[in-house]
């Protein structure tokens, strides 16, 4: 019997193309041509007697999530490292993070001269599981750094809890959970700040850009001052002409700026945000009953998740199925069906080629510190078992109609019917 399976040259269950992302709000071109003119292309150029795209995406955001406070930055990396160093995080201090999460996750941590703790997660929802960060807490321990892992929403209520018996600041990373609400409110608000990526592949988008959101007036303040060089926007608007940032000397900082275009763009495609959330989220409804009729677990959100966001789609292999198959194999022989990239979960942190400090001479201050940042002394078996299982797909997948969910179960039963020709 000839091949089935694309990857052997069969035939492929879809050919059809995909939705592409990211895709332009309706006004965003008006928008760009309006910063272009205005003489006034980041925060901290002149005043021109207009607020500044940065302010106005700024109150937007703010006001989307429900925070008080909004400071934009130049990436989600940079938020983080910002938030952990205005909520007190500094050199040898612990954080507790997943030990399954992108690598800024860690790489953030010891970007602060801190410590990163990996934590293992919960089988069901993959987001990090609060006994595990229990279990991680020492005197060193000062903040937890929670992540909202792909299309789930952490367990807040209890990581709130332990952060708070402990004394330890919780960071929402929501760098994939833009717009989720859980037990009534976004993410980002639950614990002392939260941090965003808008980076190309994430829902909400500039191509690169990032912000911090809380309600406490004084920790915004140093994220201020930390993201502009130790500046910070006046009470007041100046006289058109005049610097707006005002040079306080409180804090020094690094320029981690948002550009007025990412700005301007942001500003706009806030304005889709939910919308698009909600045809992600009608899709994902449609896939986790078509993959659990086929055996699959689809991830889970936490209990109290009012509305969940997707960044990624992911769910894992059945029990019992494709047993010994390498899952890069499973996932390239997915990919091969549906012409769109389905690919494994993060490696786990501590075993993840991108989580090298030892890489990096700026991190080799002392034995005790890189005795402290040696990941190897971590063992994450949920993490491990899950990243031998699960297949994701990007969240453009869901940008489309319901025939595409139908293509991607088809995709998922072909490859599971066919399992012998993975077998190597
Ligand atoms: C993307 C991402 C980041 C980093 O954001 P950048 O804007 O790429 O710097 C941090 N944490 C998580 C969970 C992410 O997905």
């Amino acid at each position: 019997m000839p091949a089935q399976l694309a990857i052997n040259q069969g035939t492929p269950v879809r050919t059809r193309e995909w939705p592409l992302w990211p895709r332009p709000a309706k006004g965003t071109a008006e928008a760009l041509s309006q910063v272009l003119a205005s003489a006034r292309w980041s925060l901290s150029g002149p005043y021109r007697g207009v607020e500044s795209f940065e302010r106005r995406f700024a109150r937007d955001f703010a006001h989307y999530v429900g925070a008080a406070h909004c400071v934009p930055a130049a990436s989600g990396t940079a938020s983080l490292m910002l938030a952990m160093e205005a909520c007190g995080v500094g050199a040898g201090d612990e954080v507790i993070v997943p030990g399954l999460s992108w690598v800024a996750s860690a790489s953030t941590v010891v970007g602060v001269n801190a410590v990163p703790v990996f934590a293992d997660i919960d089988p069901d929802t993959w987001c990090v599981d609060p006994a595990a960060v229990e279990a991680a807490i020492t005197p060193a321990t000062r903040a937890v750094a929670v992540v909202h892992l792909y299309s789930a929403v952490a367990d807040l209520a209890a990581l709130r809890e332990i952060a708070d018996r402990h004394g330890l600041a919780l960071i929402e990373d929501c760098a994939q959970a833009h717009g989720a609400v859980y037990r009534g409110r976004r993410v980002g608000t639950h614990g002392r700040a939260g941090t965003f990526s808008m980076q190309h592949s994430k829902v909400l988008t500039s191509g690169e850009g990032g912000a911090v959101v809380t309600d406490d007036a004084e920790l915004a303040r140093r994220v201020e001052h930390l993201r502009a060089d130790g500046r910070c926007y006046p009470a007041a608007a100046p006289s058109a002409g005049a610097m707006e940032l005002v040079e306080t000397g409180e804090l020094m900082g690094n320029n981690r700026c948002l550009s007025e275009f990412h700005a301007a763009v942001l500003v706009e495609q806030l304005k889709e945000l939910d919308e698009l959330n909600a045809r992600r989220a009608r899709n994902a409804a449609v896939l986790d009953g078509l993959l659990t009729e086929l055996g699959c677990r689809p991830q889970q959100t936490s209990p109290g998740t009012d509305s969940r966001t997707y960044y990624v789609y992911g769910a894992r292999l059945p029990e019992g199925e494709l047993v010994g198959v390498d899952i890069a194999r499973v996932t390239a022989a997915l990919t091969a069906e549906l012409g769109f990239s389905v690919v494994p979960s993060y490696r786990p942190l501590p075993v993840n080629k991108l989580y090298d400090p030892t890489s990096r001479r700026r991190y080799a201050i002392g034995e005790d510190y890189e005795k402290r940042i040696d990941a190897s002394r971590f063992q994450l078996p949920v993490c491990e078992g899950l990243a031998q299982r699960a297949f994701t797909l990007h969240h453009a997948a869901l940008l489309g109609d319901e025939a595409d969910m139908h293509d991607i179960a088809a995709a998922v039963r072909k490859v599971l019917a066919n399992s012998a020709e993975l077998a190597a």
